[in-house]
């Protein structure tokens, strides 16, 4: 099978985000027959829901992957875990969460994974660092990943530089 060109959303809000992405952006790149392709920068935001929680740190990582998408998503769970993501309400603070974004030109409807990621093209988040890793990219429907992020730019998303501590 050839590689097949994937998006992985990563996000993290807590125990030191900034860190916890940069870690699993590393290990993305040692999965099984995958190789990372390139990563956007890290980006902070205000949180989705409850306010009373730290900034999210996210980012987005290109991979070029041999596995199938359930097999890939049970590797993003398992790093996941190995992060001792820690869920204690619907929309808290984690410490790492990663959202199989795009599989090739895929569209894949079943419980426990969809893809594109449903509220991929709706998230600042999501659609920012996508289109600053892969500008020309178009999702499975045809639409633009740049026209699609140009909305939602905003102040309040905030690109990390490198040598930022937090
Ligand atoms: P959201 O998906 O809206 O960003 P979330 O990331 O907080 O919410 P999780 O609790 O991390 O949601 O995941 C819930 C379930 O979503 C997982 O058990 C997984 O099986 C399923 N799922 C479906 N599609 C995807 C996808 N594209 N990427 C990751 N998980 C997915
Ligand atoms: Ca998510
Ligand atoms: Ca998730």
């Amino acid at each position: 099978m050839l590689p097949v060109d994937v998006y992985v959303g990563l996000g993290s809000n807590l125990d030191d985000p900034a860190s916890q992405v940069r870690r699993a952006l590393e290990t993305l790149g040692e999965l099984p027959l995958t190789q990372r392709v390139g990563v956007s920068s890290l980006y902070a935001s205000r949180p989705v829901g409850p306010q009373d929680q730290p900034d999210y740190i996210n980012a987005v990582a290109h991979l070029a992957t041999r596995l199938s998408p359930l097999a890939l998503l049970d590797q993003l769970q398992a790093l996941e875990q190995r992060h001792r993501r820690v869920r204690r309400r619907h929309w808290g603070p984690r410490t790492l969460d990663l959202d199989l974004l795009l599989f090739g030109k895929r569209v894949i409807a079943t419980p426990r994974l969809r893809v594109p990621h449903p509220e991929m093209s709706a998230r600042p988040f999501v659609m920012v660092p996508l289109a600053e890793l892969a500008p020309a990219l178009t999702l499975p429907d045809g639409r633009s990943v740049t026209t699609l992020a140009e909305p939602l730019r905003s102040p309040e998303l905030i690109k990390v530089l490198p040598d930022h501590p937090g």
